[in-house]
């Protein structure tokens, strides 16, 4: 299928791995040229360079912490102007309700919502104009169904998802859509480490946490970011018009939401 976005240009924020890497092969695919991000230079550099080989797109890498501000405006000076946005940023560590403290929650707000909404004002104001965008924030499960031990996580991500509830019904007359994908359980370096963490805190081994956690997923395994890409670039394509502010659920049917 032809998503109809070849030569239009992306950022795609926290990229070098996981999910957002599915993200930005994805748009590869579809012919999208790109500018990466991550925190790591020597991963950004090699996944830069792959998918450069194997696309045939232009592929430009910035290594900056996307949380904060000046890392931020390293990366949008490179990225100038861009038609489509994906935002992405490490997810805050697990733990329990009285672990944290009014910083842990900043950290938290700063990577999972506040940063997306700066690299949104940045970046919308110019599709606007243009008369044609599209921004994809990876959010989580969490936000249909809270995860206990990620209260930090979950806060933030409520946040962001109700901005994006106005916003992307603001921007729409002018062509830009926004929408949010939320991933369940995917096969991704963090969920390596969260099934090594709640191994420590069961006095278990990480892969019978796997082993249970698969138990919750009626699909039978985690998710794979290749999919989840895929979904992405869909929802970046001219297809994609009339799906505006939705929050689309990639886990399996692990969350049962008529019950
Ligand atoms: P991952 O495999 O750990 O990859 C994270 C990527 O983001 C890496 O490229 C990492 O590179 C980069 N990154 C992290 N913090 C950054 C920062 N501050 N600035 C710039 N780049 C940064 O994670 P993932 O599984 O793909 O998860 C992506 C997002 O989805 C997270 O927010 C996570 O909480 C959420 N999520 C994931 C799952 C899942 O099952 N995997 C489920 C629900 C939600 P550097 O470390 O070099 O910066």
């Amino acid at each position: 299928m032809d998503l109809g976005i070849a030569g239009k240009r992306a950022l795609v924020t926290a990229s070098s791995k996981g999910l957002g890497r599915g993200c930005a092969e994805a748009l590869a695919a579809a012919g999208v040229e790109l500018v990466l991000n991550a925190r790591g230079s020597e991963a950004l550099e090699e996944t830069a360079t792959a998918i450069c080989a194997e696309y045939g797109v232009s592929v430009e890498a910035v290594a900056a912490d996307i949380t904060d501000e000046a890392g931020r405006a390293k990366v949008l000076e490179v990225a100038g102007q861009v038609d489509i946005l994906v935002t992405n940023a490490g997810g805050p560590p697990p733990g329990m309700w009285t672990d944290w403290e009014r910083e842990d929650f900043i950290k938290a707000l700063d990577a999972n919502m506040l940063a997306p909404i700066a690299l949104m004002k940045a970046m919308v104001p110019g599709m606007m104009e243009r008369g044609w965008g599209r921004v994809v924030n990876i959010t989580s499960v969490s936000v249909k169904a809270p995860v206990p031990v990620l209260g930090l996580s979950n806060a933030a991500r409520a946040g962001l998802t109700g901005y994006v509830a106005g916003t992307s019904r603001q921007v729409a007359p002018s062509g830009v859509t926004i929408n949010n994908l939320l991933p369940g359980i995917h096969a991704t370096d963090r969920m390596i480490n969260l099934d090594a963490s709640a191994a420590r805190l069961a006095g278990t081994t990480p892969e019978e946490e796997r082993k249970k956690r698969l138990g919750t997923i009626p699909a039978g395994k985690y998710g794979d970011a290749k999919d989840f890409g895929a979904t992405c670039a869909f929802l970046c394509s001219q297809q994609a018009q009339f799906i505006v502010g939705q929050n689309i659920l990639l886990d399996g049917g692990a969350t049962n939401l008529s019950m």
